[in-house]
C-alpha cells in the first residue's frame, strides 16, 4: 500500500497548483512535514504532494491530475485511520480537512456534512438542535473514514450504524466525474459506500438522518469502573444484561489503566480496571429506573454517570488520546463474549504494557442488528461486539513492546471471534483479512468496484479488488 509511483517526482505540480483553490504542499514546502502527519505517529510516509482541497472542484482536479499522470491517489478525511491509509508514499494526497462545513435542517432532521469534517464538527452542529446522528466514541475521528467503514458508536444500539443513517453522498469517482449516490440514484454505489470504505470514490459531502436525543441533546452517561480482579464477573454480567436493557441505553466495555487525571480520584490513578462507559439518551424522568441495574451491580470503584450534553460525552476521551501517539491495532468481531474469551481478556488485560494501552468491546446490537447482512456492505448484523486491542504509547521506543502485546493478545483471542474484523480497525493485514472481514458481501463489492474503479486507482484503503483483477 505504500507504492511510490515513478511519476511522482516528475508530475507538473505547478499546473495542478494553478487550478486549485486550496494549497498544494510539495516536499520543498515548509509545511510539508506537518501536512504528511497522520494521527498514528507510528506511520511516517512521504507523499509526492498534499492537496488541501477547498471544494468538490479541487477534488475533481486532483483526481483527474493523478489519473492523467499515473500518480497514486490517497484520500485523507480526519487522518485517524489505524494503518494511516489517508497518506501513502509517493501519492497525491487529497486532503479534505479544509472542507468542514455542516448544515443542519432541523425541520427534516438531516445534516449535510462536508467530506473533511470530524465528528466534533457534526456533533456541535446537531446537538445545538437537540439532535444527533450515530457516530463513534471519540469526537476527533474523521466523518469520512468512519462512515465509509460502517460507524459504531453510542447511538448504534438505538438508531443503527452511521451508514444506516446515511441518506446520500456526493462522490467524485475515480475517473473524475461527479455523482450523487442514494437509494434511487446509483443504488449499487450507495450500497457499497455503506461499509465498503474509500474504495469507490472521494465523498465530498454526506447527508445523514438525525434523531432527537436526551433532553434537548443532554444525555446521561459516563464511566463505571470496577476493580480489575472483578473483570470476569463484570464481563459475564454485562453480556447477559445488555440485551435486556432498553435501546436508549448502551455501553461499551474496556480494560484500562485509570488515567492520572480528573475526574478520576487520585487514589485510583494508574490502577488497572474494567470499565463500562454508558450513554443513556432517553427521557430523564425514567432514567433512575433504567439505570438501576447498573447502579445496583457489584462494587464499583467509581460510578461516573452524570447529565451532560452529548458533545461532552463524545469528546470525553479526546484529551487522553491526542494525535501523535504510537498505535498498534488488532481487531476482530465477536458473536458473544465467551467464557473462553473472558479468560484471555483477564490474562492479557493484567499485562497492559503502557498506561494508554487498552482493549475495547463495542456492541453492535439493537437497531444495528436489525438490518440485513446484505442490505449494506457492512456484514456483521447478527449481534455481538466489535473488539479492538490497541497498544498505545507516546514513546517510539515502546513501539515493539506495545505491538508484541497486542499481537499476542489477538492471537490468543482470535479463535473465539467471528473470523473477521471491523474494517476500520484493521491495520495493513493483507487481502485475506479484508475478504474475511467483508464475509458474504465481498464478491458483490468486487463487482461494484469493477464498475466504478476498474483500474483500482483508489487503493489506499482496505482494498477491494475489481472483479476482473487477479492481484
Ligand atoms: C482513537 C480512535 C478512535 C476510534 N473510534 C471509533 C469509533 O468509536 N467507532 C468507529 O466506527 N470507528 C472508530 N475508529 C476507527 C475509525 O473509524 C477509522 O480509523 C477511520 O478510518 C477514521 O476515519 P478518518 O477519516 O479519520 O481517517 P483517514 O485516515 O483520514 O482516512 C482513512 C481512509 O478512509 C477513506 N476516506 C476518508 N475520508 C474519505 C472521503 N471523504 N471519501 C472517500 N474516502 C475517504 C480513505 O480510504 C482513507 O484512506 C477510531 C479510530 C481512532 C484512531
Amino acid at each position: 500500500m505504500t507504492t511510490t509511483s515513478p511519476h511522482a517526482l516528475t508530475a507538473p505540480f505547478e499546473q495542478l497548483d494553478a487550478g486549485l483553490r486550496g494549497e498544494l504542499i510539495t516536499p520543498d514546502h515548509p509545511g510539508y512535514d506537518q501536512a504528511r502527519q497522520v494521527y498514528n505517529a507510528m506511520i511516517d510516509r512521504r507523499p509526492a504532494a498534499v492537496a488541501r482541497c477547498r471544494d468538490a472542484a479541487d477534488v475533481v482536479a486532483c483526481v483527474r491530475f493523478a489519473r492523467s499522470h499515473d500518480l497514486t491517489l490517497s484520500v485523507r478525511g480526519g487522518g485517524h485511520n489505524a494503518a494511516g491509509l489517508g497518506v501513502l508514499d509517493g501519492a497525491l494526497v487529497v486532503d479534505l480537512a479544509p472542507m468542514h462545513s455542516t448544515t443542519v435542517d432541523p425541520v427534516h432532521r438531516t445534516v449535510r456534512v462536508d467530506g473533511g469534517c470530524t465528528w466534533a464538527d457534526v456533533d456541535h452542529a446537531t446537538v445545538g438542535f437537540g439532535l444527533a446522528t450515530p457516530s463513534g466514541f471519540l469526537s476527533s475521528t474523521g466523518v469520512g473514514g468512519l462512515t465509509l467503514g460502517g460507524g459504531i458508536g453510542y447511538l448504534s444500539r438505538r438508531f443503527g450504524l452511521t451508514v444506516d443513517n446515511l441518506l446520500s453522498a456526493d462522490v467524485v469517482l475515480a475517473d473524475g466525474t461527479f455523482v450523487t449516490a442514494d437509494e434511487v440514484s446509483h443504488p449499487d454505489l450507495f450500497w457499497a459506500l455503506r461499509g465498503g470504505g474509500g474504495n469507490f470514490g472521494v465523498v465530498t459531502s454526506f447527508v445523514f438522518r438525525c434523531h432527537p436525543i436526551g433532553e434537548q441533546g443532554v444525555v446521561i452517561g459516563g464511566p463505571v469502573l470496577y476493580d480489575f480482579d472483578d473483570t470476569a464477573e463484570v464481563m459475564r454480567w454485562y453480556r447477559e444484561l445488555l440485551p435486556s436493557l432498553p435501546e436508549e441505553l448502551s455501553g461499551w466495555l474496556g480494560l484500562i489503566t485509570v488515567p492520572p487525571a480528573p475526574p478520576f480520584p487520585e487514589h485510583l490513578w494508574g490502577r488497572r480496571a474494567c470499565a463500562i462507559v454508558w450513554c443513556y439518551t432517553g427521557p430523564h424522568d425514567v432514567a433512575d429506573q433504567v439505570l438501576e441495574p447498573i447502579r445496583g451491580f457489584g462494587s464499583p470503584l467509581v460510578v461516573g454517570l452524570h447529565e451532560m450534553p452529548f458533545t461532552v460525552l463524545q469528546s470525553a476521551f479526546d484529551a487522553l488520546y491526542p494525535a501523535g501517539l504510537q498505535w498498534y491495532w488488532r481487531a476482530d468481531m465477536f458473536p458473544t463474549i465467551s467464557d473462553e474469551a473472558i479468560e484471555v481478556h483477564r490474562r492479557f488485560g493484567a499485562q497492559l504494557p503502557t498506561g494508554h494501552s487498552t482493549m475495547h468491546l463495542y456492541p453492535i446490537d439493537g437497531a444495528a442488528a436489525r438490518v440485513a447482512a446484505d442490505a449494506t456492505a457492512f456484514p456483521y448484523r447478527d449481534g455481538g461486539w466489535a473488539g479492538v486491542i490497541v497498544g498505545v504509547d507516546p514513546d517510539p521506543a515502546n513501539a515493539e513492546l506495545i505491538s508484541a502485546w497486542a499481537r499476542d493478545y489477538w492471537t490468543a483471542l482470535h479463535p473465539t471471534s467471528a473470523g473477521g474484523a471491523y474494517v476500520n480497525f484493521l491495520m495493513d493485514e493483507g487481502q485475506e483479512r479484508v475478504e474475511a472481514s467483508y464475509r458474504g458481501n465481498y464478491a458483490r463489492l468486487r463487482l461494484v468496484k469493477q464498475r466504478y474503479d476498474p483500474d483500482n486507482a483508489l487503493r489506499g484503503n482496505q482494498n477491494i479488488r475489481p472483479a476482473t483483477s487477479h492481484v
